[in-house]
Formats: C-alpha cells, structure tokens, sequence
C-alpha cells in the first residue's frame, strides 16, 4: 500500500445569525479548519485536520499551501502505515536521517506552530487509513479502549451574569452534562465581572456538577491570582488558560497561588512544550489539541507525559470531525484522560461535514466502533464550502 494523493482545502462554513456567540474572539460568524485528504494506491482513504487559529475562525491559506506543496510531495509513494517515521521526517526536514540514526531529533527552524499544524493534519488521516486498512477502529491499535462511552462536558457559557445560569441550565437539558465549561477573562473586562458571572452559575446549577472556566489566556499574573481568590468557594473543577501559553513560570505562580486546579495546552504543540509544562508545574490538565500538537502520534506521547507526572489528561477538541473523531480515540486509549470536551458553540465543522450523528447522551459520548477514526466526510458539502485560494 502506497499514498497515491493528498489533497488539502480551507474549509469555511458560514453560522447562522442566530447561532453565533461572541467572545474575546470577537462574533464568530464562520467554522474554518484546514481539512486533508490522502488516497492510497488500493483505494483507501484517510482523513486529517490542521489548525492555526484559536476559536473556529481564521485564515488557512497559508497552512493548505503548504500541505499541497509542501508536505504532499514528501508523502507520495510512502507507505502510509510508517506513521512514526513519517512524523519524524516532516519535522526533522532535511536532517531527518542524521536524528533517525543518532537517535534524538534534529528539527527543523520552523519547527513549531504551522509546520505541527501541517503534520498534525497528516498524522490523523493516517492513523485514518491504517484503521480502514486493518479493519479495526484506531483506539484498538492504539492499545485498547478504556470505556464504550465517555464522559463529555458541555463547553460553552458566553452569557452575563443575569443570564449564565439559564444558559448552562439549557445545556443540561440539552444533553444530560453532569459538567459545564463557561468563558471568562478579557471578554467581562475585570475579574470581579467574571467572579460575579461564575458565582450566578454556580448558584444556578447546585453543587453537584462540574463546573470549569476558561479565561483564553487573557489574564495577566495578578488577574488571574485575583480572580482564583474571588472564585475560590465556588469549587471549580479547573482554571483553563489563566495566562499566555508563553509564560509558563506565570502559570506556575497562578497555579501555586490556590487550589483551583490549571488546565492548559490548546495552544501547545509537540511533547516538548508539555514536558516543560510539567517541570515547571505549570499545570494540573493537559489539554492538547490533535490538529496542532502534532496529531494522535503526539498526543499520545503527552498523554503518557501526563500520566508519568500524575497529571490528567483532557485534550483540546473545539474542531471539525477529524480531530474530534482523533480526540475520541486517544481519550479512550490514555490513562489519564477523564472527560471529553463537546462544544455546544455552533460547530458545522463536526455536524453537517460528517454524515453520521455525532451526540452526547446522559452526558456522555460512544467511542466510535467504525474501522478507522469511525466517521464519513460529506465531500459533496466539503467541496461546497472550500476556499478558492
Ligand atoms: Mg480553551
């Protein structure tokens, strides 16, 4: 089995006005991610996703371009089965037969952000092929699945204060979550606005379900230390993006400063950046993303980096079909994994690109059974919203 083609596109899905939300993202009025195709030579085809943009909006012109032109011509005639060496080859570059043969890598400059990005798209849809040519679902050649279903959280909460409790409320009645995600940070303007929301909540709610906030890395130090002592009755399940991915040791402060638990690591890419999250205790909750930390390959590796740590595991899966699907099977494959993040933000990216029903239930989520990553892409609809780029 060979790869015979591989084809990426900026897939953009309009939302629907009255589905939108607005965050410190600004209004989110489109789904973009960039979404890739790779044929084998026996008619088997994989699915992947590459991200470079926070929230669901953003440009991935640059991204496509560098898969169809870039990467693609790496990959043609490859066995699509050496996912690892493959891994390693795209991010080595050119010295990737000195680091195979010295044993440790030897990346290259560019080696984080759009170039992870790129291999994260490959890797998935791989992964893809290799369950479709196996016959088997990925998470069974990934070491098993811990559970048939999972527990998910409703990931969610823009509303003010008069209106948060009714909102998550609304997602309970929704989909049975026994676990809730709000926003806060820049988008209240101070912490004391943001305190003011999660306290509505919490009284909204009871106390007998999680409750997680996710400032987007919008606090300083202080505001985010400012805002752990403002919370800190309110027994949140965890503090998500207190501070910028680039200030670890700020993390560690904030993490340090109470005992609200830190979830970070949407914005990470490769085990590297995680094995310094957990040396410096940065963090309580790994949340990598597939379609930017490197893909299943990579996020199974800082799975493990979490687990050795005795740090859990609850990967980034605000995306399209591929990466979720992605996320799915490595939660269920990782021992530290507990909860799976299922976006009740619009997400036309998952519902309307895939022809299977993809749903929470009593709070939880079926681990795909499907050979491969267990989903079916509408390319009818996918090309319908591709980019002309
Ligand atoms: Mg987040």
């Amino acid at each position: 089995m060979r790869i015979k083609s591989v084809q990426a596109w900026w897939v953009r899905i309009p939302i629907e006005v009255a589905k939108q939300h607005r965050s410190d993202f600004g209004q989110v009025t489109t789904f973009d991610a960039a979404i890739l195709r790779i044929e084998t030579d026996d008619g088997l085809v994989g699915w992947g996703e590459g991200k470079n943009a926070a929230g669901s909006a953003g440009s991935y012109g640059a991204l496509v371009h560098m898969l169809n032109h870039e990467i693609a011509p790496q990959l043609i005639g490859r066995d699509p089965a050496d996912i690892g060496i493959i891994w390693e080859m795209l991010y080595n570059g050119v010295r990737h037969e000195t680091a195979a043969h010295a044993g440790h890598a030897m990346p290259q400059l560019a080696r984080r952000g759009m170039s992870v990005a790129a291999i994260s798209a490959v890797d998935i849809a791989l992964w893809d092929i290799l369950g479709k040519a196996l016959g088997k679902p990925v998470w069974r050649l990934l070491g098993g699945r811990k559970v048939e279903r999972m527990q998910a959280y409703a990931s969610g909460g823009w509303a003010p204060a008069d209106a948060i409790g009714e909102q998550l409320k609304s997602y309970i009645a929704k989909g049975g979550f026994k676990a809730l995600k709000m926003r806060v940070g820049a988008m209240d303007g101070a912490p004391h606005i943001s305190a003011a929301r999660v306290r509505a909540a919490r009284k909204a709610i009871g106390p007998d379900v999680d409750l997680m906030v996710d400032a987007h890395g919008t606090y300083t130090v202080a505001e985010a230390k400012r805002f752990i002592k403002l919370t800190a009755d309110l027994d949140l399940a965890w503090f998500e993006e207190p501070v910028i991915a680039d200030d670890k040791p700020g993390m560690a402060e904030v993490r340090a400063s109470g005992s609200t638990p830190i979830a970070t690591g949407e914005s990470e890419a490769t085990r590297y950046a995680f094995r310094d999250l957990a040396m410096q205790k940065s963090a309580d909750i790994f949340q990598p993303d597939p379609a930017f930390c490197g893909g299943i390959s990579e996020a199974m590796k800082i799975g493990t980096i979490a687990s050795a740590f005795n740090l859990r595991f609850a990967p980034h899966l605000w995306a399209g079909a591929p990466c979720f699907f992605a996320g799915l099977h490595v939660c269920a494959a990782s021992p530290a994994s507990f909860i799976i993040e299922y976006s009740l933000g619009a997400n036309p990216m998952i519902h309307d690109l895939v022809e299977e029903t993809v749903e929470a239930k009593d709070g939880m989520i079926a681990i795909p059974e499907k050979p491969g990553l267990g989903f079916t892409i509408s390319e009818r609809f996918l090309e319908a919203h591709a980019q002309r780029i």
